[in-house]
């Protein structure tokens, strides 16, 4: 049965439903131990279920499933490098955050939890919001007021509570921890289950580059969902003997909120304050990271590192994945124009996967202002 632990002061309690960080202030991780088998997996149907072993959920029943995950792992060229991305738009509720949500909500259910509270920019809240939908779990989503209103329609369309902040990201969390005093806390940044499913994006990379690791993995970071979750699940692999190794972890941030960038560059063990500024990239602007310490620790034992991409450079990747036939959010071209970055000092034969996180359905806004800075479907 698995339990909570701390990894800073190796702290560990039992599983309930109110606790969600350490006595010593630090977020909790779990201690599970997954398993693979490599038949079995195949059998199952395309979803990230298919790796029903490693996920911590323990009856079949507690399931909260719309057949997500298994996304298409598309080869694409970048000024003549190969790059293989995740197409994590192509989830339920348009991003990413599915993988960490159905497995949350289903632990949620598991646990017989009937109300929860999350806080998010967005993404987060929406699959939250829908997975508890269909749980019939009570949800207040807490937002901050400058969220893109698409993200805002679709949390009232799941019929969650929407909780707009009048003022940041940051104060929007401190909001919703008194809230998490009475009420179960599914959040994505605090809550280890979350990690417990985005780690799945590691296992389906496993799988289809013909059960390997990639050298090299290029993820947006903000609370380092994503980035831990790869981290997390390559990891597992690698202790059950399934991969040589785990990738080396590269962070991209925005120039105007990089507090992950600051604290590698400056070998810091924590994210230090920043002084935030204003992104189109609303995903990954994110100034107090929850678990910047595990996100430092993380990149530095992989040999990776932290690129930050200014607007301009988020401008003109949303444009040329536009051309490719992708429409992303602002978030997800930040991404690639930290990849094209990167590609410029690229090793000859290195393998690199990212990701793109999030459709520009929910930010059509914040795409127009781009319009604006960026002239982005003027005809040239
Ligand atoms: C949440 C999110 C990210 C970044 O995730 P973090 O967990 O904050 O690092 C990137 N892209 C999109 C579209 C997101 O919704
Ligand atoms: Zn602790």
């Amino acid at each position: 049965m698995e339990k909570f632990y701390c990894p800073e002061c190796d702290r560990s309690y039992s599983l309930n439903t109110t606790r969600w960080r350490c006595d010593c202030g630090s977020p909790l991780d779990l201690e599970f131990t997954p398993e693979f088998f490599t038949e079995k997996i195949l059998k199952r149907g395309p979803s990230l279920w298919r790796y029903r072993e490693a996920i911590p959920i323990r009856k079949d029943q507690s399931i909260l499933s719309m057949g997500e995950g298994l996304t298409p792992l598309e080869e694409m060229e970048f000024d003549g490098h190969r790059v293989l991305i995740k197409i994590d738009y192509l989830f339920p509720t348009g991003s990413y955050k599915d993988r960490g949500a159905t497995v949350l909500i289903s632990k949620a259910r598991e646990l017989g939890v009937t109300k929860v509270v999350e806080d998010s920019s967005g993404n987060a809240g929406s699959a939250i919001a829908a997975y508890c939908a269909r749980a019939g779990i009570g949800c207040d989503i807490y937002v901050p007021e400058s969220t893109s209103s698409g993200k805002l329609v679709q949390i009232q369309t799941y019929r969650a509570n929407l909780k707009k902040i009048e003022g940041s990201r940051e104060e929007t969390a401190r909001v919703t921890m008194e809230a998490a005093k009475k009420t179960y806390y599914a959040s994505h940044c605090w809550n280890p289950y979350f990690l417990h499913g985005t780690k799945t994006f590691a296992f389906e990379i496993w799988e289809q580059m013909g059960w390997k690791s990639p050298d090299t993995l290029l993820l947006p970071a903000g609370h380092g969902t994503l980035l831990l979750g790869a981290y997390i699940g390559f990891r597992e692999l690698k202790e059950a003997g399934r991969v040589k190794k785990i990738p080396r972890l590269v962070g991209i941030q925005s120039a105007a909120c990089a507090p992950l960038f600051q604290g590698f560059a400056k070998g810091l063990d924590e994210a230090p304050a920043i002084l935030k500024g204003e992104t189109m990239a609303e995903g990954i602007a994110i100034a107090e990271p929850v678990r910047g310490k595990q996100i430092l620790r993380a990149i530095r034992e992989t040999g990776g590192e932290v690129l930050t991409v200014t607007e301009k450079e988020i401008g003109a990747a949303f444009k040329e994945m536009g051309r490719r036939g992708h429409f992303i959010e602002p978030t997800s071209a930040a991404t690639i124009a930290g990849l094209k970055k990167y590609l410029k000092r690229k090793r000859v034969k290195e393998v690199i996967v990212s990701s793109l996180t999030g459709t520009g359905l929910k930010a059509v806004e914040k795409v127009c202002h781009m319009e604006k800075v960026c002239h982005l479907t003027a005809t040239q």
